[in-house]
């Protein structure tokens, strides 16, 4: 299996489009004529692309001319963690009509799908009438998966708020990411691009998180392989990101062809440095992390109010958690436009891992 690996060092028109061309090279993959392809990126809410939230709409207009010569019917579905419409129109992905048809999955007729102990899981028919699946992810840090890579992006395929119920009925990260690998299945994007012209690090992967300029194009005809080398890239050890871990590929089994990189992305402080099943279970024994807001910061939007999927927050006037509630998913640090909220761990936890780190080097 091969996953391509291209330098490119800004988002300017010409240098974009020769990036993608060799990355389809590099695979060698080439589209058919007149085929109905959806473009899946990651607008994960509306943020501009300067803050490296959402894949950037350059990347997506230099695929769109590219799919253009092969007279595609193109469109670009994706349904944001809120406000999906201002999510189009603020990372200036909704400005690409000229090129494809912008859907919002959230408005799409639905098709119910049966997942391993969830009966209905709601998934946009359109996806299914394509003829190919692009799914163009950002290259991004996340404080609950580790990294939000190609794997990860097709969680926005599910319609609105039907989201956040899936956090709360699958609370580990394991079973969501068993979760994640069962969409993958189901929708088998065929061709999968990040873009990690500048990717994000540290708190993500929204606002808390960092614009980091990483300078590449990363393509595979396989979701998981092009996570493996992204993760790997980013300095993961590739298995401790669990849709990595649970798929059962091998990262022998992938060829990168191209550059070589190996950056080193701050990670989020999260119980993925327990890479062992071991230290996983001796994570049980630490106080849990607790939600912690900035009232300074908070305008009192609601919006972590609206989005917690087990109703752990409450306003009165400002935010407050109920930690027994609380299932760390860490979906209110993603949507809090102020970054008013941060997930602070207790400081037996954080000296534990800067121990383990330092023994397994990890
Ligand atoms: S989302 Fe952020 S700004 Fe809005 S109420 Fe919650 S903490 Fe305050
Ligand atoms: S309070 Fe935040 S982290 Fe806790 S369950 Fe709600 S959204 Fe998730």
């Amino acid at each position: 299996m091969k996953v391509s690996v291209v330098k490119c060092n800004s988002y300017k028109g010409r240098e974009l489009r020769e990036a993608l061309e060799k990355s389809l090279e590099n695979l060698g993959f080439s589209f058919k004529k007149n085929m109905k392809v959806l473009i899946k990126p990651n607008i994960l809410s509306p943020h501009p692309p300067e803050t490296a939230i959402t894949t950037n709409p350059l990347v997506i207009e230099e695929l769109c001319k590219i799919l253009k010569k092969y007279n595609a019917d193109i469109y670009i579905g994706e349904s944001s963690s809120y406000e999906t419409k201002k999510g189009f129109e603020v990372s200036g992905i909704g400005k690409l009509e000229k090129y494809a048809k912008i859907i919002n999955f959230e408005t799409q007729d639905k098709q119910l799908f049966k997942f391993k102990g969830i009966k209905e899981v709601p998934l946009p028919k359109i996806i299914f009438e394509m003829d190919l699946i692009i799914n163009v992810a950002k290259l991004k840090t996340h404080l609950f998966t580790g990294a939000t890579l190609c794997v990860k992006n097709l969680y926005g395929c599910i319609p609105g708020m039907a989201k956040s119920y899936y956090h709360k009925v699958l609370p580990s990260l394991e079973g969501f990411s068993k979760f994640l690998l069962e969409l993958h299945e189901k929708i088998k994007p065929g061709l999968n691009i990040i873009d990690g012209v500048v990717g994000l690090e540290g708190m993500g992967p929204g606002l808390s998180g960092k614009p980091i300029k990483s300078n590449l194009i990363i393509a595979g005809n396989n979701a998981i392989a092009a996570d493996i080398i992204g993760s790997e890239i980013m300095g993961f050890k590739p298995d401790s990101i669990y849709t990595n871990r649970f798929s059962g590929m091998q990262r022998d089994e992938i060829e990168v062809v191209g550059q070589r990189y190996s950056l080193n992305f701050k990670k989020p402080p999260m119980s993925l440095f327990f890479k062992s099943p071991i230290f996983n279970s001796l994570e049980k024994l630490f106080p849990k992390s607790k939600i912690v807001f900035d009232y300074d910061k908070c305008k009192k939007c609601h919006l972590c109010e609206k989005k917690c999927p087990v109703q752990a927050i409450k306003l009165g006037p400002f935010p407050k958690c109920n930690y027994q509630e609380c299932i760390r998913c860490v979906c209110c640090i993603e949507v809090c436009p102020q970054k008013a909220i941060v997930l602070k761990e207790h400081w037996t936890k954080t000296y534990a891992r800067a121990i383990v780190r330092k023994v397994f080097k990890s």
